[in-house]
């Protein structure tokens, strides 16, 4: 379909890349047709032609509405633009309605109706045939049909031709991606980059891990045998336990058993101790009898001591008299003793002079009976001179 354009001529709208085709349009009060107006049907190629304001350009702006270009990209600001209002209280009217119906055929003649509609409130309603669905659904469809919205495939807008001519290697590919839809892609390609480089580094963890976890399983493997040899020793270790404990048990109860009969021999050595012991304690108290006896004794015998004392202590000075009389005594009985020596000396001299004399005196008596025998014979008396006499009557 082609339509001659006041301003640049000619416009193109594609059926979609599937072969299906706009038949027509019903048009109800959007921009400048008011009411109900039925558009087309449109063959494979329609020239639209009319003078400057007929309405071409809203023709066109009228199909991009039904396709679900945003009002921004519309020939006005706000979908209440949309609307047709002849005067500015047209515009201030409340509850004003416009809606879009576009025929579709496809390419096996069966025909499907889009409309678009601005309600009272100022939204959008979207309808496929007669049923009311939402935006994705209403997208999905046009979508299927290689209608894509964003990318505007559908209409070769005024000055298309000329800013594509003009387009560098870049924006075309960016145009040619929006068009064939590959840009719609992208994020999809780019979060799957980034899963990719994202499994990629998983996947270097993941071999890092593996080898981590081949070292582990070698040292878990030499662990093991560790483990196994130390469960094979420590239960070496039980047997030689239990068998020491055995041991241990056996000469326990050998030592039980003499520590019994010793046990024996001790008790009956306690009870002789215990008898001995009552019998001692018999003896004890017996001794404890006579101990407080002598006690008493010493009690007593303290007490006479002390008696005792204070009377020596009386005594002393008669002690002391007594000693003097004893030192002067014996001082005596020495000089006694030397009298006594002195006396023995002159006795020991007497005998010898006495003996002497005895000898003198057997002289003298020899003499005198010599003398009696000569004087019985001269007158018969002895006449002795005085110191003769004298000796004679000494001894
Ligand atoms: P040209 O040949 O100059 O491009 P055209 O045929 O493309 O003209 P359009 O741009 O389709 O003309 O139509 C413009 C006319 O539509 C204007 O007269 C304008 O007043 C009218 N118009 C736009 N919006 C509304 C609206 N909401 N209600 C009523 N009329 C409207
Ligand atoms: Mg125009």
């Amino acid at each position: 379909m082609a339509a001659a354009d006041g301003r640049s001529g000619d416009f193109r709208v594609r059926g979609g890349s599937v072969g299906g085709r706009i038949d027509r349009l019903v048009v109800e009060n959007f921009k400048s047709y008011k009411g109900e107006q039925t558009i087309g049907p449109f063959v494979d190629f329609t020239a639209i032609i009319g003078p400057n304001g007929a309405g071409k350009s809203n023709l066109m702006d009228a199909i991009s509405f039904v396709l679900g270009v945003r009002s921004t990209h519309l020939r006005g600001a706000q979908l209440k633009d949309l609307i047709y209002a002849l005067d500015d209280r047209d515009k201030e009217a409340k509850g004003r309605k416009a809606s879009v119906r576009l025929f579709y055929c496809q390419p096996n003649q069966e025909e499907l109706c889009f409309t678009r509609s601005i309600t009272g409130a100022g939204g959008s309603e979207y309808r496929i045939d007669r049923n009311q669905v939402t935006w994705d659904v209403y997208n999905a469809k046009l979508r299927s049909l290689g209608i894509l919205v964003k990318a505007r495939n559908f209409l070769v807008f005024q000055g298309d031709v000329e800013s594509i001519a003009s387009k560098n290697p870049k924006e075309l590919t960016a145009l040619l991606e929006q068009i064939s839809g590959s840009d719609e892609l992208r994020r999809e390609y780019d979060e799957l980059e980034e899963q990719k480089a994202r499994a990629e580094e998983k996947s270097a963890l993941v071999y890092q891990e593996k080898r981590t976890i081949v070292m582990e399983r070698k040292q878990k493997k030499v662990q093991k045998e560790e483990a196994e040899k130390h469960l094979r020793l420590q239960q070496d270790l039980k047997l030689l336990k239990t068998e020491h404990y055995l041991w241990q048990l056996y000469t326990i109860e050998k030592d039980i058993e003499k520590i019994e009969a010793e046990l024996v021999e001790d008790r009956e050595s306690l009870q002789q101790v215990q008898e001995e012991n009552r019998s001692s304690d018999y003896e004890l108290t017996a001794k404890k009898k006579e101990q407080s006896a002598f006690l008493k004794k010493i009690t007593l015998s303290e007490k006479s001591i002390t008696k005792k004392k204070l009377e020596l202590d009386k005594k002393q000075p008669e002690l002391l008299k007594l000693k003097e009389q004893i030192s002067r005594l014996k001082s005596k009985i020495k000089s006694c003793k030397k009298e006594i020596d002195k006396k023995k000396d002159d006795h020991k001299k007497h005998l010898g002079e006495l003996r002497r004399l005895q000898s003198d005196l057997v002289e003298v008596t020899e003499a005198i009976e010599e003398l009696n025998e000569q004087g019985q014979d001269t007158s018969g008396k002895l006449l002795l001179a005085d110191d003769q006499l004298q000796e004679y009557h000494r001894m």
